[in-house]
């Protein structure tokens, strides 16, 4: 006889059990839970120690809020929660991801102790609860805050164990969660070791660029460009990598959204429209970004995992955005610019200026004014560093301290730094958003040809000269059909620095065709390979004249870090780095 399938109610342990598997996946995402509920309850210290990935022990201790002896066991019920009380809150977006069930989840899948204390409380509580039983409730001392102890996590469940990685691979996991949280978090002292040995120490940041270096090191936080916005209910501050240091591989971009990590299509949309042209495909720039969002602008999708911000007009705030993250690439070129340029005029006071003597009793050095004056410094008796002074355009010369190294570098003293520019790759970056701005504006000045060039085209370049004819006359080439394979070229764009001459022309055109940048758009196609054919080669001597022309123009850029293939442009060596090289430190 078959038997009859009755319906039951899960207990509550096995209905735990499958909730867990949604929240809990791994260490790090039990690390997550308890970091974030230590963050809730107001902590300014956090320390995460973890032991075998994670997979044997975590413990998390903060110096929050505590909690009293009847809600230490409580917290372990299901939807047990101090965060949500009625529906509406479901819809702030500080209820991001609440539901109270993390430490009902993680308490069915491993052996848990709690110990706890509330901040004015004689005495704090302890508890134990092991794969969902309570064994034991007992009085303890503790300062005020809260440790959690996780030990064997899955225990209980062989086949989830089983699916864990290798003790690094989880450890790797817990740290890339951590280093999220304390980026979302910089106010918050952060804690983190395993077996013993400190991997960070990282005390309340005031900012998010201190908490950053506190990270990173502060070699690759100097070249992070700021973004700052307020669009439409989104606040947004933070830091963006310059393109040309773009990398292939996993991409470090961190959105915390009212103080937690969070996802956001429209953000991760935005960034890769405004660094578009300006990495190489497949590789990103690191982003650390901090935002509040007004909770009427977003639709919080409450997955228990996966916290994703959607806003209601997606549209308006990724355009908005879109602007905010190339106002921030261009900063960075128009106040290298502006150093340039007080750096030359410094650089040219007459040594003989009384202003001179004066500037060196006063014998106070701002470091604003320090200034590198290279070269002549070094064949010139007198420091300009010591020299305060407003500086007078009258005093500029035509002697630019820019040099030509190997025929190839471009090198300029810019503030207490030296900058190192890719003459190649700095004036494709010009061309290529030169002509990105006329296809998409106003037609450029063609320069007609006396003698129109001819070149003799195969039929796959006779049909992107076809097909890209309307897209080259705007540019300011015209080119005309002249025969079976024959074309004539006649005009070009006036500023073309390059003779035009037919090799290069017919370089262009094939270029069209460039499997690299097939992928991309008619206009960046075109613009790639002007860009990557007609500009100065490496090996071009150039005059003054000339690098100063492809320096002031690479720094009116949109995008003046790199190239268009991603490369950078430009090396910046600073003090720090001049330091580090000498041995100074
Ligand atoms: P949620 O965080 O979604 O509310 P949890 O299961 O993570 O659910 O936690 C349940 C409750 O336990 C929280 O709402 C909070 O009141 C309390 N709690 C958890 N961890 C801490 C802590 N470190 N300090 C103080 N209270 C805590
Ligand atoms: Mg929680």
């Amino acid at each position: 006889m078959t038997s009859m399938a009755h319906i039951t109610r899960l207990d509550d342990l096995v209905v735990n059990q499958i909730a867990a598997g949604e929240v809990i996946e791994r260490p790090s995402s039990v690390v997550k839970e308890l970091v974030e509920n230590s963050l809730d309850a107001g902590s300014t210290r956090i320390t995460v120690e973890i032991e075998g990935g994670g997979i044997q022990r975590i413990r998390v201790t903060d110096d929050g809020m505590g909690m009293s002896r009847d809600d230490a066991i409580l917290c372990f019920e299901r939807h047990a929660t101090s965060k949500i009380a009625r529906t509406e809150d479901l819809f702030a977006v500080s209820s991001l991801g609440f539901r109270g069930e993390a430490l009902a989840s993680i308490a069915a899948v491993a052996r848990v102790e709690l110990l706890t204390c509330e901040q004015q409380a004689s005495i704090g509580t302890r508890v134990y609860i092991s794969g969902g039983a309570t064994e034991l409730v007992e009085d303890a001392a503790r300062a005020p805050g809260t440790t959690v102890v996780v030990r064997n996590l899955f225990f209980n469940l062989p086949v989830r164990k089983g699916f864990l990685r290798s003790r690094q691979t989880e450890l790797r996991s817990v740290t890339e969660a951590l280093f999220r949280l304390a980026v979302a978090r910089p106010g918050v002292g952060f804690v983190t070791k395993t077996e013993k040995r400190t991997i960070w120490n990282l005390p309340p940041a005031s900012t998010l660029k201190d908490r950053i270096v506190q990270l990173l090191g502060p070699e690759r936080a100097e070249s992070l460009l700021p973004v700052r916005a307020s669009v439409q209910g989104l606040e947004i501050e933070g830091w963006v990598q310059p393109p040309g240091e773009a990398r292939p591989g996993k991409r470090q971009q961190i959105i915390a959204v009212n103080g937690r990590p969070a996802e956001s299509p429209e953000i991760r949309t935005a960034l890769t429209v405004a660094f578009q042209g300006g990495v190489m495909p497949g590789a990103h720039v690191h982003v650390y970004l901090l935002t509040n969002v007004d909770p009427r602008v977003v639709d919080v999708n409450v997955h228990p995992t996966k916290r994703e911000v959607r806003f209601k007009d997606p549209g308006a705030i990724r355009d908005a955005l879109i602007h905010t993250f190339r106002d921030a690439l261009s900063v960075r070129g128009a106040n290298m610019q502006r150093s340039l340029h007080e750096t030359r005029i410094r650089d040219t006071v007459h040594p003989g200026d009384s202003r001179l003597a004066e500037g060196k009793r006063s014998g106070s050095v701002r470091e604003e004014d320090q200034i590198w004056a290279f070269p002549r410094d070094s064949i010139k008796h007198f420091q300009p560093k010591h020299l305060h002074h407003h500086p007078r355009i009258e005093l500029e010369t035509s002697e630019v301290p820019f040099l030509q190294i190997a025929a190839t570098y471009i090198i300029a003293p810019m503030g207490d730094s030296i900058v190192i520019f890719d003459q190649h790759a700095c004036h494709e970056r010009v061309l290529y958003e030169e002509t990105m701005k006329r296809l998409s504006g106003v037609r450029a000045m063609a320069q007609q040809l006396l003698f129109p060039l001819h070149v003799e085209l195969n039929a796959r370049e006779a049909a992107m000269a076809d097909e890209f004819e309307r897209e080259m006359k705007q540019v300011g080439f015209e080119i005309r059909r002249f025969g079976e394979t024959s074309y004539l070229i006649e005009a070009v764009p006036a500023d073309m620095m390059n003779e035009p001459d037919e090799a290069l022309i017919k370089r262009v055109i094939e270029g069209l065709d460039d499997p690299e940048w097939s992928a991309l758009s008619k206009h960046h196609r075109i613009a790639s390979s002007i860009a990557c054919h007609s500009a100065i080669r490496a090996g071009e001597h150039l005059n003054q004249e000339q690098m100063r022309d492809i320096i002031d123009r690479l720094l009116a850029t949109d995008i003046p870090h790199s190239c268009p293939h991603g490369r950078p442009t430009f090396i910046q060596v600073t003090p720090t780095e001049l330091e580090r090289r000498f041995k100074r430190t």
